[in-house]
Order: C-alpha cells, then structure tokens, then sequence
C-alpha cells in the first residue's frame, strides 16, 4: 500500500502573523521549483493560532501547495473556556489538521492520555485529521526500551475514534525534540513499526496500511532522507528546522 509521504511544520509559538506569511511566501517559492508535485508529497504547516487567519487567506488567495494545521484544540465544542479554541472554529478556517498530545504539551499542561483522546475525538468530529503525537523521554527508554510508552499513548488516543477514521501518527521521542540529538533511523524505523502493528491490531489492516507514520526530533535535511528510507516512516514532524525557510524547503524536496 503507498502512503503519500507528508512532511508537517510544527512553527511552535514562534512567527506573529507578518513573520508567517514572509515564511510562507518563500517556502511557497521554493515549492514552485521543487521536484515533487502535489501527490509525491504532502507538506503543511503548523502556525500558531494567530497566523491562522493570514496564511490561509494566503495559501487560497495564491494557490499554494501547503496545507494547514492547528497546534491544539479544545476537547469541548464551545462555552465557558476561556482561552480554548474549538475544532470548529479551526474548520472555519480550513485547518485540516491539528497536533495533539505533542509532548511539550503533555510535560507542560499536564496533558493525559484522556484528554489527548478528547481532542483526537474533538477533531476527527469537525472534519480536521489529528496528527497524534507519541513518544517517550529518557527515563522511559531507559526503564521500559523505546516502543512500550509511545504504543501505550497510541492505543488510548485512537480508543475513541470512530471505525475508518483518518488519523495521523508522529512517533516523536521527547530526548530527541530540539536537542539536536535525533533518534537513528533504524530507531524511527523500529517504534513506527511496533506503532503500524498497534494500529493492525486495533484497527485492521485497512486502517494500519493507510495510516502515515511520521517521525518527529531534530529533523533536518541533512537526515531527513533516511528516515523517508524506512520502510514504516511516512514523512517527519519538523519543528525547529520548520521556521527557517530556506531549511524547511530543503526538507521537503528530499531525495531519497
Ligand atoms: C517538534 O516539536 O515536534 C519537533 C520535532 O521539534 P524539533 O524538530 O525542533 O526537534
């Protein structure tokens, strides 16, 4: 089964509006020469919230090949909370994906498993596909090896999607974010697998050959193709290296 290779800027909070569309304009120039077409790869980013707005109106006013996704969103649909922004209002503003459970925010906002599935929940109901993120810290690999964590968080945060649901899974360990020291691709190759086989097991085959695996930590283009190499490795959640375009375009013309 072929699986459209999807590389996935996470900008974290960095770029207010006008910094996103001068970032957009050049990675949108880049990918105007690039070698991949629209169905070779798929390449979205991530803004925060409050660029949103600018580089959709962006992206559908000059046709560009980007698509968009949101940091987080609300598990509730809408009232009394403050500060939350519902899957909905993403919508509205053609989000077609969102991150959830990206471990700075499961280390920072106290973020369970629970309310990761909520959101996944939350998402997949408005029409927006969740890249859920997964991984283990050092500790972890340490005491329970690479795959026992990060397959532990997959299987509660798909527990509640609905049969056929599209999702998208980035294996991210937490001692590979913005450390520079990113896992070896036979690492990556390794804990997509063990993932690819929770996903056989609760969802069926279908949904475990169609599903993209990414791997997130301190991708850059000097590794990135031999992730792309792995046989379970889909494409590369890619934080830092997303913000710096000349870098990102790099990135997501890889050769492999
Ligand atoms: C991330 O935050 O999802 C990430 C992978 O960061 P970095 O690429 O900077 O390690």
């Amino acid at each position: 089964m072929s699986r459209t290779p999807f590389i996935a800027g996470n900008w974290k909070m960095n770029l207010d509006h006008l910094q996103a569309i001068a970032l957009v304009q050049k990675v949108a120039w880049a990918l105007k020469d690039a070698r991949h077409d629209a169905s070779e790869v798929e390449v979205a980013v991530f803004p925060p919230f409050t660029d949103l707005r600018s580089v959709q109106t962006l992206i559908s006013a000059d046709k560009i090949p980007l698509g968009l996704g949101a940091q987080d969103v609300s598990p509730h649909e809408s009232g009394a909370y403050t500060g939350d922004v519902s899957a909905r209002f993403l919508a509205k503003l053609d989000a077609q994906y969102v991150i959830v459970g990206h471990s700075e925010r499961r280390a920072g906002h106290g973020e369970t498993d629970e309310v990761v599935s909520a959101k996944s929940v939350a998402a997949q109901a408005a029409g927006i596909v969740p890249v859920i993120c997964v991984g283990e810290t050092a500790e972890d690999l340490e005491e329970h090896g690479a795959a026992a964590i990060p397959a532990a968080q997959l299987r509660a945060a798909i527990a509640d999607l609905p049969d056929g649901a599209e999702f998208v899974v980035a294996y991210e360990p937490v001692w590979a974010i913005g450390t520079g020291n990113a896992a070896t691709p036979e690492q990556a190759q390794e804990v997509c697998r063990a993932l690819r086989d929770v996903l056989r097991e609760a969802c069926g085959d279908d949904t475990a050959d169609a599903t993209r695996v990414l791997y997130g930590g301190s991708v850059s283009s000097q590794n990135v193709a031999a992730y792309m190499r792995q046989a379970d490795v889909d494409g590369a959640l890619v934080g830092g290296a997303s913000i710096k375009a000349d870098e990102f375009s790099r990135i997501v013309q890889f050769k492999k």
